[in-house]
């Protein structure tokens, strides 16, 4: 996980601070694996995971397109070299200005899942194509991702005939099968969802061309995951069997995928204690917690491997904690984490696997701690 290129990095910068580590070259095997896994689908990189310029710059230039939340992102995906027609406006709540903005700058292509928004979509960005976002249950996921977005398939139907009658096209359906996802399977169900929204408009005389099959797409963190092509496989028989001979246009938006496993997070050891003599547990502080970009430690969703150059000793469960004055700012509590018994002061870690969902949860000065930095090798 920590690639020579990174250790070397490390070793001769020694960069002062906790610091995020990406090596492009796995960013960019990444890429081609997800390429060869599904060759017919088109790749949109889901720019909130890590929008590092040089991270843009790269997956432009390999032929990615980029799926985007914000007019903000929608700028960094042109300035890295993609063009209008290789951006998604993937948010499904938007403001009718940022429409505006996005359509203006030849964005065409808008994410919705209820009428409402196809109205804003029609008046601030009119023609455009739109695609309707179905919920998942998000089963199998291990950050998964509630009801905030998406609508019954049923209504799907409606929102999308809304969107025709507004002179909008009613491009597709897509969905979202919850991220670190590590069922292959999970993407059947909603495939089958969005083959009888395309049956249902078919017979109202509207034909749909797209699914976007979101993200999900695993990083390896302490446990091994299905491999792309395991992904690929998968998802593949599950539209062959819902769409037979006539399979839509696909795209997929990795995000975690495309970068989680690429970046690896250099940090210090603060402070080692116990609350009482009795405890079982030390208590390790490190320099880095929630609120420095480990956000998805919540409830303990995320687990990171954390290695020490004292992995040979003797291990015993610590819990792990960040260093800002809140309290809610502990990583590991309710499952202890083995570290070594002589971990100490000073002592440098290295948590791999967190080149996505980093850099962008963590927060502007909390307690006076600067962002992470971030270094692209
Ligand atoms: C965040 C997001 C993604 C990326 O999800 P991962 O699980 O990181 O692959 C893809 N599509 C949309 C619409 C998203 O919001």
């Amino acid at each position: 996980m920590a690639t020579q290129r990174i250790l070397d990095f490390i070793a001769t910068r020694r960069p002062a601070g906790p610091c995020l580590v990406v090596d492009l070259d796995i960013v960019e095997d990444n890429f081609r694996a997800f390429r060869k896994a599904l060759p017919d689908s088109s790749i949109f990189y889901a720019v909130k995971a890590n929008p590092a310029p040089e991270i843009l710059r790269l997956l432009a230039s390999l032929g990615s397109s980029f799926d985007c939340a914000s007019v903000a992102e929608i700028e960094m995906a042109l300035d890295a070299g993609a063009t209008p027609n290789r951006i998604s406006f993937g948010n499904t709540i938007k403001k009718e200005r940022d429409v505006a903005a996005a359509h203006a700058l030849g964005v065409s292509l808008f994410a919705v899942d209820c009428v409402e928004e196809v109205e804003k979509v029609a008046r601030a960005a009119p023609g455009a194509r739109v695609f309707c976002r179905v919920l998942t249950d998000g089963e199998g996921a291990e950050w998964p991702l509630s009801r905030k977005f998406g609508c019954v398939p049923a209504m799907a139907i409606d929102v999308l005939t809304h969107a025709r009658d507004l002179g909008l096209v009613a491009t597709g359906v897509s969905f979202h099968v919850g991220s670190q996802q590590c069922d292959t399977e999970a993407w059947d169900k909603a495939l089958a969802d969005a083959a009888m929204v395309f049956g249902q408009l078919a017979e109202r005389g509207i034909v749909l061309t797209l699914v976007n099959m979101g993200g999900g797409f695993p990083t390896r963190y302490l446990k091994d995951v299905p491999s792309a092509q395991a992904y690929g496989r998968s998802i593949f028989a599950a539209l062959r069997r819902h769409f037979g001979n006539k399979i839509p246009e696909t795209i997929i938006e990795p995000g975690r995928g495309m970068v989680g496993d690429a970046g690896v997070i250099k940090a210090e050891v603060v402070l080692v204690s116990k609350k009482s003599v009795e405890d079982k547990n030390r208590w390790v502080y490190l320099d880095i917690g929630k609120f420095g970009g480990l956000a998805e430690t919540m409830d303990e969703a995320i687990r990171y491997p954390i290695v020490t150059a004292r992995d040979h000793d003797r291990m015993e469960p610590c819990v792990i904690a960040g260093p800002t004055c809140d309290s809610a700012d502990v990583l590991y509590e309710k499952t202890p984490y083995p570290l070594p018994i002589s971990l100490t002061v000073g002592d440098e870690v290295l948590i791999e696997g967190t080149g996505a969902y980093t850099t962008t949860y963590s927060a502007v000065a909390f307690n006076g701690f600067e962002p992470l930095r971030s270094y692209v090798i």
